[in-house]
């Protein structure tokens, strides 16, 4: 195998040693999912995969909260989607929204800046229909 594992022979290992790997990965700051596993009732590991451009290797991620930096009052379990990293106080929401976001592969989700536009449609865009599909495709 290669060193280190390229992220599309995650399952083989998965499969191999009847494990459940998430990867994600981080860059300005942010860490964002970059593998979710599709398997649910094996053991979990969590792994960020740090890159430059020479050289890439995996950690494992031992407190998701300290991670993502979650310090809050409230000093209680949280429950993290590893498709999207929202957060759930509660296992029975996370289940539930689970549902809906497994359907979607991982998603790098950034919310725009005050004042910051990420993406303008210009109106011959939406005139369209099919420039109106090309913006929108997944
Ligand atoms: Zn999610």
């Amino acid at each position: 195998m290669e060193c280190p594992l390229p992220l599309n022979k995650i399952p083989i290992v998965e499969r191999l040693n009847n494990l459940r790997i998430n990867v994600f990965g981080y860059e300005e700051n942010e860490v964002f999912p970059l593998y979710a596993s599709k398997r649910v009732d094996e053991e979990c590991f969590n792994l960020l995969l740090i890159a430059n451009e020479e050289t890439q290797h995996y950690c494992l991620i031992r407190n998701m909260s300290r991670l993502l930096g979650d310090l809050t009052k409230h000093k209680t379990k949280h429950h993290y989607c590893y498709r999207c990293l929202h957060r759930f106080a509660k296992v029975e929401i996370l289940k539930e929204h689970l549902q809906y976001c497994s359907e979607h592969s991982p998603q790098h989700i950034k919310m725009p800046e005050k004042g910051e536009k990420f993406y303008q449609i210009s109106e011959r865009a939406l005139s369209t229909s099919s420039s109106l599909y090309h913006l929108c495709g997944f």
